[in-house]
């Protein structure tokens, strides 16, 4: 089978958001950005030569409002079905991230007060549930979703047959991207370790290369560099007892 290609779709930014095309049998789009960037995607996905109505699936990688925030207009302009996992149903239905955001570090303390955070997405109903790990065949794609909860609770992630990550919120580029390739929590983690965890199963599989919500790919070698530091950093705070992790 020929390679499945993944394209950035920048939202924001020339990384600092991205959505991601993949090209496989048929065109699978995974994230939607921010509210009111559907046509934007768009645009850009004609731009690679697919046709809106060939789209097979929208994947939403989880309930934050720049990952979900335009998968309704998404779905509309290209009749595609919409993928997301039942543990973030609520953000979905509601339009609303869950709140209050437990940032990772300074940066996710100043962006808490962003007030672009907190406006209501329009709300989408993902037809198509994700309970576990998903294969993609039936929608042309030679890929898995994967469960990777932790920076929300429904997150997930995109693997390919061929080792490509798309990773969501899963890990990030430093500031949002501003430093190319170097690894970095995004702001905000509902459960950091939970998350370190997700990330650690995901390296095993041993991808060839993690694609980010926030940033220019990753490599998965300092990847792993980063999450042995981050184990030792989230043990130190553990210890301390100034883990934030979110109550039920
Ligand atoms: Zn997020
Ligand atoms: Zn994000």
């Amino acid at each position: 089978m020929s390679r499945t290609k993944v394209v950035p779709i920048p939202v924001m930014g020339r990384h600092n958001i991205n959505a991601y095309l993949l090209l496989g049998r048929r065109p699978v789009i995974v994230d939607a950005g921010t509210p009111g960037s559907g046509r934007k995607i768009l645009d850009q996905i004609t731009a690679h030569g697919v046709d809106p109505a060939d789209v097979a699936l929208i994947v939403i990688t989880h309930g934050h409002i720049d990952h979900f925030g335009s998968a309704a207009e998404l779905h509309r302009l290209t009749g595609a079905p919409v993928a997301g996992h039942m543990a973030d149903l609520g953000p979905y239905r509601s339009g609303r991230a869950r709140e209050p955001y437990l940032p990772t570090g300074p940066m996710g303390r100043l962006m808490a007060r962003n007030r672009k955070l907190h406006v209501r997405a329009e709300p989408v109903d993902p037809a198509v549930l994700i309970r576990g790990e998903t294969g993609l065949e039936d929608y042309g794609l030679a890929a898995r979703i994967m469960p990777t909860p932790g920076h929300t609770a429904g997150s997930v992630s995109v693997l390919t047959d061929d080792g490509d990550l798309v990773a969501g919120d899963l890990i990030a580029g430093s500031f949002m991207g501003l430093v190319p390739g170097r690894p970095a929590n995004p702001p905000f983690h509902d459960d950091p370790r939970q998350n370190l965890a997700s990330l650690h199963e995901m390296l095993a599989l041993d991808p060839i290369s993690l694609h980010v919500g926030h940033g220019t790919p990753l490599d998965p070698g300092r990847v792993r560099r980063w999450a042995e530091k981050e184990g030792d950093r989230l043990a130190r705070l553990d210890a301390a007892g100034r883990l934030p992790v979110r109550g039920e």
